[in-house]
């Protein structure tokens, strides 16, 4: 199999799932437990912790595990409302965000809040004074991703952090950095939250954390309860899925400048090889290494999914989170049809190669050589 859609999620290294092997069977204990065994678990618990937020530039009491990215900006969102619940209802936010995100505003919405929806220009970009011409004095929540799921695109979240604190301090930050893990630095990006997922780095699927930063002094409790993460997020911890998600954080650091160099040389030769591809064209502004989206305009991107499958090779069309519905992201670039109907997503991880770029483009050539455009 030919795996290009690491955007999606991303293969589980051996270390971690032995990783994870050893917790389950030999260290079951809970970290709640006062014998040796939850005592050790809690110990193991904060050391994971630690190995996280020292990757996240944080402090690791600021940081708190969520079963989940969508868990994290749901939390984020509604802590954030709460902690501003005097200031006002408005939230901002834009059009080109994870669905975790704009669902859980369609929900506000019908509780009385207002959304503001920021457009992106046709290649995906929000500028920071889009942003901040749009903070009302009753804005609570600022909400923007770091990178784009589906098309790349790197939001300026620092400069907008700094914007904020000079136009409406009190005007709080989240930012979706899913798509970043692991290329910033919480110190550097200045959000009020920052949520992340194990799953897109190498982690098992069903762990992920959200960072909260020391100007959300009492953080409203996601699930009250037995008291675990400070009080915050009650739940015994799912202290195998976190072992792997420090196992997975751990591998990325040792080897991250170079895997991060060597994922732009290929994706500026995978730009190269599918640039002879007659009706191709880049889609949006990716800057992220690790995603490229691109349309082959007239060739329908369920069908080219599906051809490429059939062949062992797995991109997308658009997020997976969408199966088969056209995307908002692609929707909200203002597209021809016959473009926007075509796009397809290239994503690549540590383990990618040229050869399976080649096997791709060349796939992608014998499609639109051989199937009859339908658009
Ligand atoms: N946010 C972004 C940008 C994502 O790409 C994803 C997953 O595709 C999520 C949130 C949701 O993360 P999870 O699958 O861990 O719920």
């Amino acid at each position: 199999m030919i795996y290009l859609d690491h955007a999606a999620t991303a293969p589980v290294p051996l270390e971690v799932a032995e990783e994870m092997y050893t917790i389950l069977r030999e260290h079951y204990g809970n970290p709640s437990s006062q014998y040796a065994s939850g005592l050790d678990m809690k110990k193991r618990l904060e050391g994971w912790r630690q190995t996280i937020a020292s990757a996240m530039g944080c402090p690791p009491e600021r940081l708190f595990f969520t079963s989940c990215g969508t868990e994290g900006d749901n939390w984020a969102i509604r802590a954030a409302l709460w902690q501003n619940r005097h200031l006002g209802r408005h939230i901002l936010t834009t059009a080109v965000e994870h669905s975790a995100v704009l669902e859980c505003c369609k929900w506000l919405a019908q509780d009385g809040y207002e959304i503001t929806c920021l457009q992106p220009d046709g290649n995906g970009n929000i500028s920071t004074q889009q942003v901040l011409e749009a903070v009302r004095p009753d804005t609570a929540l600022v909400s923007i991703m770091l990178v784009n799921n589906e098309i790349g695109t790197i939001y300026p979240v620092g400069e907008i952090a700094r914007g904020l604190a000079a136009r409406n301090p009190k005007t709080l930050l989240h930012t979706d950095a899913v798509q970043g893990f692991l290329t910033f630095s919480a110190k550097a990006l200045g959000a009020d939250f920052i949520t992340v997922s194990g799953h897109k780095i190498g982690a098992p699927k069903g762990v992920g954390a959200l960072y909260i930063s020391p100007r959300v002094r009492n953080p409203r409790p996601l699930l009250p309860g037995g008291g675990q993460e400070s009080g915050l997020r009650s739940g015994t911890e799912a202290t195998a899925q976190i072992a792997g998600f420090a196992k997975a954080v751990e591998l990325r650091m040792k080897t991250l400048h170079e895997d991060q160099a060597r994922l732009g040389r290929l994706k500026a030769y995978a730009i190269d090889r599918l640039a002879s591809i007659p009706d191709l064209q880049p889609v949006g502004n990716s800057g992220a290494a690790h995603i490229l989206s691109v349309s082959l305009a007239g060739w329908p991107s369920q069908n080219i999914v599906n051809d490429l499958s059939a062949q062992g090779i797995c991109i997308s069309a658009g997020s997976a989170c969408h199966q088969g519905k056209p995307s908002h992201v692609i929707k909200a670039l203002n597209l021809p049809k016959r473009v926007a109907s075509s796009v397809i997503r290239l994503s690549f991880g540590p383990s990618t190669t040229e050869a399976e770029i080649n096997a791709c483009a060349a796939a992608l050539r014998n499609h639109r050589d051989n199937r009859m455009p339908m658009l």
